[in-house]
């Protein structure tokens, strides 16, 4: 048995080759038969004239329809017209599970395609994102490994709140409540002291109730803490884990990113170090180009896409305003109203999809903050407890997984990221 690929290498020409797969185009003239069959590694033209297979096998072939799955023996021929230059000429053609009528055809409505997303993800779009993202993974799994980083498995039931309180999932926990994480931070935190560096990839959940294309309910975080690091040096932490994951996918997958109208080249151009702009200096620039903002606007969806549409390279923007960001982050000492913080935007509009800070080590300062915002402190004693025994500088950040895989792969909307989107308004299938 071969893959596609093997077979597509042209190796194997003038030879008999065997391969199984699905059925993603057939047409049949009476006597010929043309088919494509795909399987995970890519599709192959598959010709089958009548005679040249058992009888009952050729009208079972003829008789099916797309996605039925089915295995082929024949010789590989070199064939100019077909996809990839070579087709089967089957002398075995098998159906091995039909398929019914298969309800996704050429043009459907979005809705459709996500009513039927357990068999929309067969497409060769969602097949090449899923696999752009596992060489993203391997990537940054491969830096961190080199960088003696230790993978860590934090919890995903919680009882605090690590970003924002009004976009938590609440939960029954026999007797009493919890929450689902939206964070591994303050778990990574307490894990730097013995391990100093730190990383996990987990699920995160927010209750976003705004339809955006790039909020989901349920996302993956790739987060990371170290000890003895400051806000600058989490910043090139980002920039080479960033550029490594850049590197594996195309390395991997440049034929993926192609199909996905993506240059492959242009992506692994990109390399540290990054861009960096104050939030102030982000601000100045958004006013010249007359967006309606002052110094303490937000930066949202429309703000990043204007600071980043014009842009090759992802760009950090640097020390926000207190209020915009949550508790923990270390205040800057060269602007009390400023935190020490990064977020990270991707090009050609696409905005964040990573954000980072050095941490706050003053406990008094903690406290103030917290009862700022009307926490309830019995929830926090625990991580005020890690700045009382041996407390580092340190930092860290997290990346989202579908915002940088919405980015790389091109896509319009972050549903597009994943297998099985989550979002208000679905949880099937
Ligand atoms: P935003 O302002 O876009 O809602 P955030 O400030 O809430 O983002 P962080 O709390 O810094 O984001 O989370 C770290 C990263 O996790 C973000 O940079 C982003 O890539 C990702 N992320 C956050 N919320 C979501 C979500 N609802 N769906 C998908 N990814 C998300
Ligand atoms: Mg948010």
């Amino acid at each position: 048995m071969q893959s596609v690929k093997q077979v597509l290498s042209g190796e194997m020409l003038g030879m008999p080759v065997d391969v199984r797969g699905w059925i993603y185009r057939i047409r049949s003239s009476g006597s010929i038969i043309f088919a494509i069959v795909r399987d995970s590694t890519g599709i192959i033209q598959v010709t089958v004239k009548k005679g040249a297979v058992p009888e009952h096998d050729f009208e079972a072939v003829a008789s099916s329809g797309i996605e039925s799955s089915v295995t082929v023996e024949g010789t590989l021929a070199e064939d100019k017209r077909a996809p990839g230059g070579y087709e089967v000429r089957a002398t075995g053609f098998t159906v091995v599970g039909p398929s019914e009528p298969f309800p996704i055809t050429e043009y459907q409505s979005t809705e459709l395609l996500l009513d039927k997303r357990h068999l929309w993800i067969r497409s060769r779009e969602q097949t090449a994102v899923m696999k752009i993202k596992d060489s993203l993974l391997r990537g940054a799994r491969n830096w961190f490994h080199e960088n003696d980083y230790v993978e860590v498995t934090p919890p995903i039931i919680t009882g605090v709140s690590a970003e924002d309180s009004t976009t938590l999932f609440k939960l029954k926990y026999f007797d009493r409540f919890a929450y689902l994480s939206q964070s591994a931070q303050f778990y990574l935190e307490s894990l730097i002291y013995s391990c100093e560096r730190v990383w996990a990839l987990t699920p995160s959940f927010r209750a976003e109730k705004s339809r955006t294309p790039r909020h989901l309910t349920e996302f993956w975080h790739l987060e990371m803490e170290a000890a003895w690091v400051d806000n600058e040096g989490n910043m090139k932490v980002q920039e080479e884990l960033l550029s490594a994951m850049l590197r594996s996918a195309t390395d991997e997958r440049a034929a993926e990113l192609k199909h996905l109208g993506r240059d492959p080249a242009a992506l692994s151009k990109i390399s540290p170090p990054f861009e960096r702009m104050s939030y102030s200096e982000a601000m100045d620039e958004l006013q010249k180009k007359g967006c309606e903002v002052s110094w303490g606007s937000d930066l949202g969806a429309v703000e990043e896409r204007e600071l980043t549409k014009d842009k090759e390279q992802p760009v950090f923007v640097v020390n926000y305003p207190k209020e915009l960001k949550p508790f923990y982050m270390k205040e800057n000492p060269d602007d009390a109203r400023t935190y020490k913080n990064s977020d990270l935007l991707a090009p050609e509009g696409y905005g964040e999809i990573i954000g980072g800070s050095e941490r706050e080590t003053d406990n008094a300062l903690l406290i103030e903050r917290l009862r700022d915002v009307g926490e309830n402190m019995e929830n926090y004693q625990w991580y005020l407890d890690l700045r009382k025994y041996g407390s580092v500088p340190h930092s860290g950040f997290g990346l989202g997984l579908e915002r940088t895989v919405t980015w790389v792969c091109k896509l319009e909307h972050i549903r597009d990221a994943i297998p099985f989107p989550r979002t208000i308004a679905r949880v099937y299938p």
